[in-house]
């Protein structure tokens, strides 16, 4: 049976000369491996080559077998042309077709995350600094992880509840703990690493991230990927272009 949905494509390989599996992100259905026959020939129903980042209407048909669906359309509306301007800004949106790829499970629809890798993608590709684009990248990071039903403790000691205030003499971030660690907490969490409080305080208050300075903002990132690569047990292949300065 064919269905239609909206999708966004996080992957894409060429399987012979004119056709390609494509892994997209679809809002109905989540993510789902499809065979796109005859993708890259001249005249065909999927506008053109697959692309990271193609997004628009699909018609497709459920494999039965846990095997490749078949794309049969790929109506793509060209919104993301602008993320290929500036490289900066297309490692952010490299980065999250990347988290996105690795948290979604076949056939597990996250329609909320489609939505909001679809602004996020919208916006990043207009941003003329760094600054601008990390910043809404922890947002989005965050927001991802709020999804899977994982979001840390950023306003509080994960262990004793304590709310994080100025007053704390040391400030820690557990990957294992899932949060924010105080002082007296930390002994327990071999994993731990130190945080500014600086940095702390704009993780406990998140309408302060798109104020935050730059620094602070990397410190952000370089914990965000420090979590990505415990809770996925290696590196994301996008990180070394976020925790290099
Ligand atoms: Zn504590």
């Amino acid at each position: 049976m064919l269905k239609k949905d909206k999708a966004v494509c996080l992957r894409k390989a060429d399987y012979s000369e004119t056709s390609q599996v494509v892994t997209l992100f679809t809002r109905s259905h989540g993510k789902i491996s499809a065979m796109a026959k005859g993708a890259k020939r001249a005249k065909s129903s999927f506008d053109g080559p697959i692309e990271i980042f193609s997004y628009g209407d699909i018609v497709f048909a459920e494999s039965s077998s846990q095997k490749l669906s078949t794309l049969t359309e790929f109506h793509q509306k060209p919104i993301f042309l602008g993320l290929r301007n500036r490289l900066y800004n297309l490692n952010c949106a490299l980065f999250s077709v990347e988290l996105v790829e690795k948290f979604t499970h076949e056939y597990d629809p996250h329609p909320e995350l489609f939505d909001s890798t679809v602004n996020f993608l919208a916006d990043v590709q207009h941003f003329k600094t760094d600054l601008e684009a990390l910043s809404l990248l922890v947002i989005f990071q965050l927001t991802l992880l709020n999804d899977f039903g994982t979001k840390p403790v950023l306003n509080a000691c994960t262990n004793c509840k304590t709310e994080f205030n100025e007053n704390w003499r040391a400030v820690f971030f557990s990957s294992m703990g899932n949060g924010l660690v105080c002082q007296d907490c930390e002994a327990a969490y071999a994993d731990k690493i130190r945080l500014s409080k600086n940095t702390a305080a704009c993780l406990s208050d998140l309408r302060r991230i798109s104020q935050a300075d730059e620094r602070t903002a990397n410190e952000i990132e370089k914990i965000l990927v420090y979590h990505f690569t415990e809770l996925l047990g290696k590196p994301p292949r996008m990180a070394k272009h976020f925790v290099k300065r």
